[in-house]
């Protein structure tokens, strides 16, 4: 089959575990046929998206599209907005947290994400974002992190719980919408000391 004389070219370059199965992206990500392959398992941690080139920084490695809305946050949920949540396409849902990931978040035209290069990736690396680079509060993980990263967090957590630190570090490359929920609690609770002690 073509497609898979096309996989086993690039196999080489980009994988090693023979059981690893492998297969091209879905048709709804025709943006990403040339750029990636889904990789069904990464041993540790499910399934993973890696490069099938190498990227510079400021490199686009992923355009995101949106399959459907999502009622709320949830496992597999993307938010987008203030109160905005939605179900990205099945590459960018595959793709793994890393708590110091090589890629970071750019809204596109239709509102959702691309996953933009923030450090070079060789062909055949991992593909990966932090997931509080996009979604305020995540709830639904497990509570050890698989990242395995020096600067591993130890859970994924979301941008509410980043230290400060963290936050100023990830500001170029996170979702704009987070910086305004910031601002929203902040706001919130300076009322809520000023109701408390009332001045
Ligand atoms: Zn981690």
């Amino acid at each position: 089959m073509f497609i898979f004389k096309s996989i086993k070219t690039r196999k080489k370059d980009v994988f090693f575990n023979e059981a690893i199965v492998m297969k091209l992206i879905d048709n709804n990500c025709d943006k990403n046929d040339e750029l990636m392959i889904k990789i069904k398992d990464t041993i540790s941690k499910g399934n993973g998206v890696f490069a099938a080139k190498a990227f510079k920084i400021g490199d686009i490695a992923l355009v995101g599209s949106i399959a459907e809305e999502a009622t709320n946050n949830s496992v597999h949920a993307s938010q987008i907005g203030i109160n905005r949540f939605i179900l990205h396409d099945e590459v960018y849902i595959n793709t793994n947290h890393s708590c110091d990931s090589n890629c970071g978040i750019q809204v596109n035209d239709t509102g959702c994400h691309n996953l933009v290069a923030i450090k070079d990736i060789a062909e055949g690396e991992e593909i990966t974002f932090d997931y509080a680079m996009e979604n305020y509060t995540i709830d639904h993980f497990p509570s050890q992190c698989m990242c395995g990263s020096p600067k591993c967090r130890g859970r994924i957590t979301g941008w509410k719980d980043l230290p400060k630190v963290t936050k100023e570090e990830f500001r170029p490359h996170a979702a704009p919408y987070l910086f305004e929920l910031d601002a929203i609690n902040e706001a919130k609770k300076n009322q809520e000391i000023q109701l408390t002690t009332g001045n």
